[in-house]
């Protein structure tokens, strides 16, 4: 499976091939900052299987977390930690019924806690090398 994604004025765009390890709802205080709102929706794809295929993004970070950035929108394409395995997509750049989070990360920093069904991990869970430690929402 492959899909097509552009930033918000179409100067960047990318495929992305294959399914996602991950999609998680992310807390931390970087993504926080860098999206203007409590929380994101990621869909982790490994870093292979994205790739630019129009425009150059930017690389900013505004914190700590490097991301790819449209010059021309500001959209932010994808995010990549330092040494990461993986790309995390923007979910709004995704098709609508293809992200459905299993989990939220990175509780720790919530400033708006969510009540759904999904486990809230104080960090990150085992198999992403955290603790698995949840929140007591
Ligand atoms: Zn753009
Ligand atoms: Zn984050």
């Amino acid at each position: 499976m492959s899909i097509e994604i552009n930033c918000l004025c179409g100067e960047i765009k990318a495929t992305i091939k294959g399914k996602p390890i991950a999609q998680v709802y992310c807390h931390c205080d970087d993504c926080q900052a860098a999206f203007g709102g409590a929380y994101v929706g990621l869909a982790l794809y490994p870093t292979e299987s994205v790739t630019i295929t129009e425009g150059t993004p930017t690389v900013w970070t505004y914190k700590s977390n490097p991301r790819r950035i449209c010059n021309k929108c500001g959209t932010i394409v994808f995010t990549q930690p330092e040494g990461a395995y993986f790309r995390g997509i923007n979910q709004t750049l995704l098709p609508q019924d293809l992200f459905k989070a299993s989990c939220h990360i990175q509780c720790q920093h919530s400033i708006l806690p969510v009540i759904d069904d999904l486990p809230h991990y104080t960090g990150f869970p085992a198999s992403f090398g955290g603790s698995d430690e949840v929140m007591d929402w």
